[in-house]
This record gives structure tokens, sequence and C-alpha cells, in this order.
């Protein structure tokens, strides 16, 4: 009786290989960024308490429609991670490490959305975290450590768009100004956004439709707005990155619904890809999150980075290759097998990429299959070679005699032409 064939769930996907090369080698990319910045890896719990997210999260998307939410055998209600900060905030409170505490993840996310090009209801984000300072310093480290990695995988046509929206301390006054204005012009609003004034002006802001863009277009600007402390901290934010030549431009409409997003919002944008999907990494400041979670006030800012989205970035500059597989040496083995296996094992142990075929297959196949392996040299051991104590190394990708060299020095002799 034949089995039922099963598929990746709608809005899921394998990443099989070459393209998992791919996803290997751009994880390291941001892991070596990290490393050098002083961020040191957090692994989290791939679900958690739902009150974790739904906390630091009411009223938004992500929590009301996107969260996967369920019962444990325990009766605990529990939710998949839908994004990265909210927990490692959690981990935060819970064993209260040393300040600055500076991390970095590789998390998989989960909401349920409607799947569309790079938006999936698994999807993958590298980000980073620093908390407990609010030295604007840390704002500029963290904005310059998203334009490194972003250009150190090749994206050029990346666009930084930032603004600072103010604290607690100023942004209640600056809430009834744009209240204000926005009830002047109630009319003229998006049916989602014209009821919704009182309860979240922002959201007004960076509503992408043109009703609400063209009645907001001179709306006040929260920088503006600021009271002198989240002045201070905005000049000293731009003048860093003035300093470490980040390009930037201060967009109005960048803000957070949530209460304890503060000062400084961020995105990167891809300029190839479309507007509506071009934002590959995204951030902010949020100073009340620690505290939502039950631990001491902590200041805290970070990013996240959708692993999906930057590649798509990627295609569309053809920036960031599919790396080799890392197979240097093919053995080629016609004698049994017994050489490829020996073979194959020193060589790996020396450093050096090794595979081979197996099932004593012919000359022709085995040649056939080192040049699929992406090897440069082939060893081959025949019945000649065998006799001898020796292999024969052919060079599969590049011009080159082949060379009868003695078993025991294969492993120096590839070293030397590696
Ligand atoms: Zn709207
Ligand atoms: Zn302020």
């Amino acid at each position: 009786m034949p089995g039922e064939q099963f598929k990746a769930s709608p809005g899921t996907r394998d990443v099989l290989p070459p393209e998992s090369r791919r996803w290997q080698a751009l994880r390291a990319a941001f892991a070596d960024l990290a490393g050098r910045s002083g961020y040191e890896l957090v692994e989290t719990p791939l679900f958690e308490d739902a009150g974790v997210f739904s906390r630091v999260g009411e009223g938004t998307d992500i929590v009301r429609k996107e969260m996967y939410v369920f019962e444990d055998k325990g009766g605990r209600t529990l939710a998949l991670r839908p994004e990265g900060t909210a927990a490692v905030c959690r981990a935060f409170v819970q064993h209260r490490p040393q300040t600055p505490w500076k991390v970095w993840y590789v998390a998989q996310n989960f909401r349920y959305e409607r799947a569309q090009a790079g938006r999936y209801r698994q999807h993958t984000q590298l980000g980073i975290e620093a908390l407990g300072t609010e030295d604007p310093d840390v704002d500029v480290e963290v904005l310059w450590f998203g334009a490194t990695y972003l250009r150190e995988i090749g994206l050029r046509r990346v666009l930084l768009v930032l603004n600072s929206i103010g604290d607690a301390q100023c942004r209640p006054a600056y809430l009834d100004l744009l209240r204000a204005y926005l009830h002047e012009r109630a009319d003229r609003l998006c049916d989602e956004h014209r009821p919704r004034i009182d309860e979240n002006p922002l959201r007004v802001l960076d509503c992408k439709r043109a009703a609400c863009r063209e009645a907001t277009a001179d709306a006040p600007r929260t920088v503006d707005h600021l009271c002198e402390p989240c002045q201070q901290h905005f000049q000293r934010v731009l003048e860093g990155l003035h300093a470490l030549n980040v390009d930037y431009a201060i967009d109005h409409r960048l803000v957070r619904g949530l209460d304890y997003y503060t000062r400084t919002t961020f995105e990167f944008q891809a300029t190839a890809l479309e507007t509506a999907n071009s934002t590959v990494l995204a951030g902010g400041r949020y100073n009340g999150l620690v505290e939502s979670l039950g631990g001491p006030p902590t200041p805290g800012i970070g990013f996240g980075s959708g692993i999906e989205r930057v590649l798509l970035a990627c295609d569309a500059e053809e920036a960031f290759p599919t790396p080799d597989r890392g197979v240097d040496v093919f053995v080629v083995d016609l004698v049994g097998g017994g050489a490829a296996r020996d073979l194959t094992a020193s060589l790996r142990e020396r450093g050096i990429g090794a595979d081979r075929a197996f099932e004593a297959r012919s000359m022709k196949a085995q040649m056939k299959a080192a040049d699929r392996s992406g090897a440069r040299f082939a060893a081959i051991v025949g019945e000649d070679e065998d006799a001898a104590g020796a292999v024969t190394v052919r060079p599969l990708r590049e011009e080159g005699e082949q060379e009868l060299v003695p078993r025991e020095k294969l492993v120096d002799h590839v070293k030397g032409l590696l």
C-alpha cells in the first residue's frame, strides 16, 4: 500500500543544497561580524508563554492575528515565537546578566500571514540586541552593524532611513498635536485609520494608502517636538553616522505604534526590491520593553533581518553568490573501495575537503561524480597505482598535467596544490 505523500505546509519551505550553502554562508558572515563587534550568541526556545509576546505587542497585527497560540498538555497557553526581541528581553529579565548585554541570534519566527514572495509563516531572522545602556553611541554601533553586514555580503543599493520618535517625556504632547491635526482632516483618511485617530495616531503616519499619505503630507514631525535630552541623543546619533560614513535619510513616517519604542527607529531598504517588500533590516530603541516583562527599567536597542528577504535583495543585485561545496579532492577508487575509504579520511582529518563514490561504480561513473562534486582534483587509484602504492592526481577544473604521487605523500602533495 503506497504511503501518503506530504508536502511542506503552506508558507513554509525546505532549504536544500545548493541554496542551503548560501544560508550557511550568510549566517557565518553575520556571526563573524557579531564576534568582531563584541556580540555573543543567544538561543531562546521556539515557544514561550504566550504572555511574553502578547504583553509587548498588544494591538499589533502580529499578536492579534498572526501568532500561533496553543495549549499544551499541561494546560499552559504557549505561543510559537513571532519575533526575536521579546524572547531575548524575557531571557534578560530571567537571568539578569551584566550590562551592557550585547547578543545576537539566528531565530525561526512564526506568523500566520498570507504567504507571498519573501514572506513565510516560518521565517528566519538574524538579529542583535544591546541591553542596559542609553548611550547614543550604542545606537550608532547598532546602525553601523546593520550597514556593515549588508555591505559585507555585497549589497550596494541599500538605503538607511531613520527617525527619532521621542520618549515618555515629549511624546504625549506631540501625540496631542498629531491627534488635533488628524481630527481636522479625518474625512480624508483611509477607512481603517479614520476611526482610530485617538487610539493610535502614529499608525496613520506609516499607513501606505494614498489617502492617509496625502492627508498627512505636512503633519507635525516627531523630530520637531523632541525634549532636550531626546534632541541631544538624536544629534549624537547623527554625528556618529557621519563620523562612520553611514549614509542615511530621515523619514518622518518611520514610527512605531507601540509605547515601549523610544527615540531611534530605523529601517534598511533594498532599493532593488519592490517598495512594499524592500525592508531587509529593521529595528529601534525600546526603553520600556524589559520593564513590561517584569524586569527593572532597562534601555535596549536592536534589529532583526530576515534571511529570505536579504537573499532576495542579493538576487536582485546579483550579490552574494552560492559558495562552493568545499570539496577539494574526489577520490576515484577502482580497486574495491578501501583506498577511497582510507584516503578520504586522511584528507579530511588534515583539513582538506574530500569526497568519494560508493558501490564500486565504473571509472566513467566515478569521474562524472568527481566533476559534479566541484572538486579541483581527482585522486585516482586503479590497479597500477594500487600495485605501486601510488595515486594519480588529476586536475579537474584547471589546465595541468596529472601526476603520480606516492600514496603516503598524497595529503602533503594536495596541500601544496591548494
Ligand atoms: Zn490609513
Ligand atoms: Zn524626549
